[in-house]
């Protein structure tokens, strides 16, 4: 029987699951935040390779029990929360031709928490990749606090992300991320 995860409200689809632990899993983004891809002088000068396809390489490692906030955590959870994360960060900085990382948990929805399910977000980071380096903040609290809302109303696939303005990808490209990634953890 194939495990069913669910991500706060929301049902995640067995293909974006890239990552099982005891008490975590790692699911690959609905909408990751896509940094503005590389000019060519940029690329000719930082030895980039152009990432601009809808893969990112913005990842969620989520916690098994389905606790809102961090504080919920027992000690042996946010170890390997973290453990996760750090773990696929090591993939997608090399993957993504990145050279740093953004961790970042919003812990609650006055920190811009959209989905009240404890999570962290690991994504690619390479220089000149916003404008502002911490323009990926508002990218990331990009908070509605709709889930307000969605707390009332009966899960649901694929609604109420934290930001309108990006298009929720198809399942096959989140499949085709997530295997890649599931066989780099496997070589690993
Ligand atoms: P936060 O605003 O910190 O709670 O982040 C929620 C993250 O979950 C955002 O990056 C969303 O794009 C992402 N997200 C929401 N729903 C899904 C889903 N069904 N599958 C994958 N990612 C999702």
């Amino acid at each position: 029987m194939s495990t069913i995860y669910k991500f706060g409200p929301h049902k995640i689809s067995a293909g974006q699951v890239f990552l099982r632990t005891k008490y975590s899993f790692g699911l690959v983004n609905l909408k990751p935040i896509l940094p503005k891809a590389p000019t060519a002088n940029e690329q000719a000068y930082h030895l980039l390779t152009t990432v601009n396809d809808s893969s990112s390489g913005h990842v969620l490692i989520v916690s098994r029990r389905p606790v809102p906030r961090f504080l919920d955590l027992t000690p042996e959870e946010v170890s390997d929360m973290f453990q996760s994360a750090q773990k696929i960060g090591k993939i997608i900085e090399k993957e993504y031709d990145a050279s740093s990382l953004t961790i970042a948990c919003q812990d609650g929805p006055d920190a811009g928490q959209s989905v009240p399910h404890v999570h962290v977000h690991v994504i690619p980071r390479r220089l000149g990749d916003f404008a502002n380096n911490d323009d990926i903040y508002d990218q990331i609290g990009h908070n509605t606090r709709e889930y307000l809302t969605e707390l009332d109303a009966a899960p649901v696939l694929h609604k109420g992300v934290d930001n309108e303005e990006r298009s929720p990808r198809t399942e096959q490209e989140m499949a085709v991320e997530a295997t890649r990634l599931t066989s780099l953890l496997e070589q690993m």
